[in-house]
C-alpha cells in the first residue's frame, strides 16, 4: 500500500499514480508546456480571478469559433 506519487493522498496498490493524477499526466503528455502555463495564468489567483479568467477565455474562444464558423460559411457562400 503506498501514496499516489503526485497528489501523495490517494492510496495506490500496483500504479504509482491515481486515476485523477494519472489523467494530469495524460494531459501533460497531450498539451506539454500548455498545461504549465494555464496554470500559472488560471490558478494562480483568487477565486474570484479565477472565475473572471475561465468567463474570458471561455468567451474568447467561442468569439473565435463564431468568427471561423463566418468564415467558413463566407467561403462556403452560406449566410
Ligand atoms: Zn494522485
Amino acid at each position: 500500500m503506498f501514496s499516489c506519487a503526485l497528489c501523495e493522498k490517494e492510496t495506490v496498490y500496483v500504479v504509482s499514480l491515481c486515476n485523477k493524477c494519472r489523467r494530469i499526466k495524460h494531459l501533460l503528455n497531450l498539451y506539454d508546456e500548455r498545461v504549465y502555463e494555464v496554470l500559472e495564468s488560471v490558478l494562480v489567483r483568487n477565486v474570484e480571478g479565477q472565475n473572471n479568467k475561465v468567463d474570458n477565455v471561455l468567451k474568447k474562444d467561442l468569439e473565435k469559433r463564431e468568427y471561423n464558423l463566418r468564415k467558413k460559411n463566407k467561403l462556403n457562400n452560406i449566410e
